[in-house]
């Protein structure tokens, strides 16, 4: 589409969408000249992007015209992880794929696996055909738990789906807690909001155990150690209980399960929350006395969630204690009160016209969970497994660097047995191990549609350029493996702006044409007279459904599986949230973000640094039993005593060691929603003895 007159004659602009997992989904414009994609930025005229997009994607040019981009099929000519690879044809490609996939599928379709997430959020260029191909197939099914699964799972037994505040009213309210996010690299938006409403006057308080950018601007600061965030919730529920700031009626109204909450979180002391948080008393009793004061004098008390504290043991536990409170003072009146931790429940999206579950035709394969990408692959064939695991298809994920335990994950891809396809745009640590990698087109060069996790508008995505070199959309190559698999369902037949328009039915495709982007009619204030979407209409503080599951039908404090009192030899408890400049392991290999980034780094805490003689800018070893990872150690403020932060996720072959922070993590799961558990990580950290030569850190390989 091409809007208004500019002054290059040949410059026009195309309406898009970011494809990255951010809640922000931002509306893309992007400058094209001669079918050169020149410039990406954000629209102005979609509000929820004011025209302003966050450093990375605003050099999506750099990325798209990477001069190391993938533009042509190539098949694996070296020993499995070598990297080394040969250009052949996409026939070429597709034939051998087709036919060994039609060979283990004869035996069992279940010995395939698909592998993929958010690389793009896309509907249709992530599991609309995909979906389809993998049904018809009969293959295993994933999982799709990485990231936010325990958090969904809790704030659906409490709210009744992934639902809360619109985000644009966070700019009107008088409190807002910034739990468990970093806002400024990782939800640029939302900070607006808060900025704006810092600047009408609200409190800003952050609740992280990393100091970030994010704390370092909110009034207040409560470094909790991770995992703990459930014991807190609970703390500040029993204070609200003993000065009796409770929105009585709304209680009574609006929820379940009110006196056996009431019990629970009587047991939970300031003291002791304090002793379990690492957190002074006082700092505690001045959080609850605030949200309280917002109740007494009518105003409205509002919490950002994010996903970062949700990455532990108990971290569905901790969403649904978290998501508690707001009914508690009857924060929900108000549009600028209550909680947001994801909004995408609120999208009609037809879910089953675009994947096709149909296709299964009474086929029930198993499903196997992707934070257990790194046992399953290493696991033979089972009665209670079922088959070994023979082909794997990637796309849209970079398993080998993001999944947890990287060292079992590494060896599962390295097997010389498994068939593996990676759709990709560079050759990531993931590809580095294919069979064949296939060149996928970016979000420049292809369609999509867009529901979002942080607002509540549908976004269309046009391409605003044609495919480079033989880069084809991810539909496109599954539409191609369906037809030579022999598949004739007339389903595989449906073009991509088709698949657009079947994710939103009720959504005015028109207007995304014209706009780029389309509201969503719902209410402001979506719990100010209860009518959540759970079984009961209320929210449940005690959860039957739970409950009937044999789990605690109330939110408890659950410890981590990893706790510094439980171990001697790893006394320091590690969190690996993202460095500001990458999302997840995307653009790591853009120079300019990497540059900005510098190298691998551990933040420690003076006092931990000290006690084992770290000074800043030293090389270090970090490990554990599961591995051990060596980086640089930033002595810093921003890491809290007994805490050390691993940011990440560079890519395993630019870490100075060849691998990177998952080296460490595990693949327990969490209470609810079987996801990982990235936070709940103790390590022990030590000076390298034969300390790498400074030019290692100078000549960074490039992939
Ligand atoms: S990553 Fe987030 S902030 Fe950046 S452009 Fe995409 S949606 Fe916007």
């Amino acid at each position: 589409m091409t809007l208004g007159t500019h002054t290059a004659p040949k410059e026009h602009h195309i309406l898009g969408a970011c494809p990255h997992d951010c809640p922000d989904t931002c509306s893309l414009l992007t400058s094209v000249q001669d079918g050169i994609a020149i410039r990406v930025q954000g629209n102005p005229a979609h509000p929820h992007t004011g025209g302003v997009l966050c450093t990375k994607v605003s050099r999506y040019t750099q990325r798209t015209y990477h001069p190391e981009r993938i533009l042509h099929p190539l098949k694996r000519i070296g020993p499995k992880g070598s990297g080394r690879f040969a250009r052949v044809s996409w026939d070429a490609a597709l034939h051998d794929i087709a036919q060994r996939l039609q060979s283990i599928a004869a035996r069992d379709p279940q010995a395939i696996l698909p592998y993929s997430y958010a690389g793009t959020m896309g509907l249709v260029q992530g599991e609309a055909m995909a979906g389809r191909f993998f049904h018809r197939l009969g293959a295993s099914q994933l999982d799709r738990t990485i990231c936010a699964a325990a958090g969904g799972e809790g704030l659906t037994r409490t709210l009744g789906g992934k639902v809360g505040m619109k985000v644009e009213f966070f700019a009107q309210s008088r409190l807002i807690l910034i739990w468990g996010s970093n806002s400024i690299a990782s939800n640029l938006h939302f900070w607006r909001c808060a900025q704006e409403a810092k600047r009408q006057g609200a409190r800003l308080v952050c609740i992280d155990p990393r100091r970030t950018e994010t704390a370092e601007k909110c009034h207040e600061h409560i470094a909790l150690l991770p995992g703990t965030d459930a014991a807190l919730a609970l703390a500040l529920m029993r204070e609200l209980i003993v000065h009796d700031w409770l929105d009585h009626h709304y209680i009574e109204q609006h929820t379940v399960g009110w006196p056996q909450l009431r019990e629970r979180a009587m047991a939970w002391t300031l003291e002791r929350a304090a002793q379990i948080c690492g957190v002074p008393v006082a700092q505690i009793q001045a959080l609850a006395h605030d949200y309280g004061r917002c109740f007494l004098e009518h105003q409205p008390a509002a919490i950002r969630l994010n996903y970062g504290m949700q990455r532990v043991h108990g971290g569905g536990n901790a969403a649904r204690a978290i998501a508690c409170l707001p009914a508690l003072i009857g924060a929900w009146r108000h549009p600028a009160g209550g909680l947001l931790l994801s909004s995408s429940s609120s999208f009609p999206v037809a879910k089953a016209a675009l994947q096709r579950p149909d296709l299964l035709a009474g086929r029930t394969p198993r499903t196997l969970n992707m934070v257990t990408i790194g046992d399953d692959l290493l696991r033979d064939s089972s009665p209670d497994f079922g088959p070994k695991v023979e082909a794997l298809i990637v796309y849209n994920s970079n398993p080998v660097a993001v999944a947890p335990d990287s060292g079992k994950v590494v060896q599962g891809f390295a097997r010389e047995d498994l068939f593996t396809v990676v759709l990709e745009h560079f050759q990531t640590d993931t590809a580095d191990h294919a069979d064949y990698i296939l060149p996928a087109t970016t979000q420049l060069e292809h369609w999509d549609v867009h529901l979002s996790y942080g607002h509540t508008d549908v976004l269309l995505n046009r391409p605003a350029i044609a495919p480079l070199g033989e880069a084809w959309p991810n539909t496109q190559i599954f539409r191609d493996l369906a037809q030579r698999m022999g598949y004739t369902d007339t389903c595989f037949a449906d073009d991509d702006q088709t698949l657009c328009r079947t994710a939103f039915p009720s959504v005015d495709y028109d207007r995304l044409l014209t706009h780029g982007f389309a509201t969503l009619p719902l209410p402001d204030a979506p719990f100010a007279h209860g009518n959540f979407p759970t079984p009961s209409g209320k929210c449940e503080f005690f959860s039957a459904a739970l409950a009937a599951m044999g789990q605690d039908g109330l939110p408890d404090y659950i410890p981590n599986h990893e706790s510094p009192e439980s171990s001697s030899s790893y006394p320091l408890a590690m969190i690996s949230p993202p460095a500001r400049n990458f999302l997840n392991s995307t653009f790591v290999n853009v120079d300019s973000l990497r540059s900005a980034e510098g190298e691998p780094l551990l933040e420690m805490a003076p006092g931990d640094a000290a006690d084992r003689a770290i000074a800043d800018g030293a090389v270090v070893r970090v490990f554990n039993d599961r591995g051990s990872y060596v980086c640089k150690a930033q002595v810093s403020a921003r890491a809290r005593p007994g805490v050390v932060v691993g940011l990440g996720v560079w890519w395993r072959k630019l870490g100075l060691n060849g691998c990177n922070v998952n080296e460490l993590t595990s693949q327990r799961l969490t209470d609810l929603g079987r996801g990982p558990t990235f936070y709940d990580c103790l390590v022990q950290v030590e000076p390298l003895v034969n300390a790498l030569p400074t030019s290692q850190f100078e000549s960074t390989p490039t992939p």
